[in-house]
C-alpha cells in the first residue's frame, strides 16, 4: 500500500513540499504519496488527528503550527528540543515523535550548495520567530558568532538567553546594528512577504560576506538591499527548504535523496 504524508499549514497552496517529495520520491523509488493539507487556525490538533486514523505515516508542519506541533509530541528529538518548534512528524507505534530539519536544511544549504565556511564568522540573525528559533542553535553549534536582531526586543532576548552557560549570543535592537558588520546575514524575518525591508543601516557586510534571505520564488527588499550594499554572495531561502525537506524524506524512509538536480528542477 502506499504510505502517505502531507504538509499541514494555513495558508498551504503555495507550498512547493508536494513537488520536492514527489521528485525524491520518483529519484529513490519509493511508493509514497505527499499531498498539501490546509488546517483551520484553530483546528491543527484536529487535522493530526484525523491524519492518524486515517493512516498517514507523518508529515510536515508549516507556519503557523509550528510550535503547537511541538507541544503535541510525545517523543522529541534534541534538536526540536532546542528549537522548542516542530516541522517533521512520524507517526509510529501509536505515538507521534517529532523533529525538526529547519536548522540541517539551512547548514545544508550554506556548506555544500553555496560552499560558505560558518567556523570563526559573525554572523546576525534577523527574526527572532518560528524560522528563527530553528536554526538558532545549529548555527552556534556550527561555531558562529551570534547576534540576533528583531522589532520585538523581548523575543531576540528571549532567544539569546537560551545560551546562558554555553556561550555569548547577543540580542539586538536594529538602531544598534549601526557600525557593525558580518560575514553572514540571514534574514529570518517574514518581512519580505510583506515586500518590507527591516531597518538595516549601511556597511552591514564584511568583504566576502553572504546574505541570505529564507525567503524564495522572489527577489526580497532584503536580496535587492544586500546587492547594493556589495555583498558577494546573495541568496534565497530555496536550497533550505529543499534540504530540509531532504533531511525529513531520510528519517521517514531512511533513503537520503540527491538534492542538488531537485533543486536545479525548481530553479528553472
Ligand atoms: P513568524 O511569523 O514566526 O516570525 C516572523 C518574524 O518576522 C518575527 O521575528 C517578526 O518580528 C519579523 N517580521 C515580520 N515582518 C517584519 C518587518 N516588516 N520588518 C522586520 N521584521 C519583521 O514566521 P517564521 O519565523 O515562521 O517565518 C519567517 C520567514 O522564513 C517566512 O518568510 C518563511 O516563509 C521563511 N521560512 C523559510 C524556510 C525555508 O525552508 N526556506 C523555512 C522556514 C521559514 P516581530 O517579532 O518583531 O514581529
Amino acid at each position: 500500500m502506499t504510505d502517505r504524508y502531507a504538509v499541514i499549514g494555513n495558508p498551504i497552496s503555495h507550498s512547493k513540499s508536494p513537488l520536492i517529495h514527489k521528485l525524491f520520491a520518483e529519484q529513490t523509488g519509493q511508493d509514497m504519496s505527499y499531498e498539501a493539507i490546509e488546517a483551520p487556525l484553530d483546528g491543527f490538533a484536529a487535522t493530526i488527528q484525523r491524519l492518524r486514523d486515517e493512516g498517514y505515516k507523518g508529515c510536515n508542519v508549516t507556519v503557523p503550527f509550528k510550535f503547537e506541533a511541538y507541544a503535541l509530541c510525545d517523543q522529541l528529538a534534541p534538536r526540536a528540543r532546542d528549537a522548542k518548534a516542530v516541522n517533521t512528524l512520524a507517526f509510529r507505534d501509536g505515538k507521534i515523535l517529532g523533529t525538526n530539519t529547519d536548522g540541517a536544511g539551512l547548514l545544508a544549504d550554506l556548506d555544500k550548495n553555496l560552499e560558505f565556511k560558518l567556523m570563526w564568522k559573525d554572523a546576525l540573525l534577523l527574526g527572532a520567530g518560528g524560522a528563527a528559533a530553528g536554526v538558532v542553535w545549529p548555527l552556534f553549534n556550527a561555531g558562529l558568532g551570534l547576534d540576533i536582531a528583531n522589532r520585538n526586543i523581548e523575543k531576540a532576548q528571549l532567544l539569546a538567553d537560551e545560551f546562558k552557560g554555553a556561550g555569548t549570543v547577543y540580542a539586538r535592537r536594529y538602531e544598534e546594528l549601526t557600525g557593525k558588520s558580518y560575514d553572514l546575514v540571514i534574514n529570518a524575518t517574514s518581512s519580505g512577504l510583506s515586500d518590507e525591508l527591516p531597518p538595516l543601516p549601511d556597511g552591514l557586510f564584511k568583504p566576502g560576506a553572504l546574505a541570505y534571505d529564507m525567503m524564495y520564488g522572489r527577489e526580497t527588499p532584503f536580496m535587492a538591499y544586500a546587492r547594493k550594499q556589495g555583498a558577494a554572495i546573495v541568496s534565497d531561502g530555496l536550497g533550505m527548504l529543499v534540504e530540509q525537506a531532504a533531511d525529513a524524506f531520510f528519517l521517514w524512509r531512511n533513503v537520503r535523496p540527491d538534492t542538488k538536480p531537485v533543486l536545479a528542477l525548481l530553479r528553472k
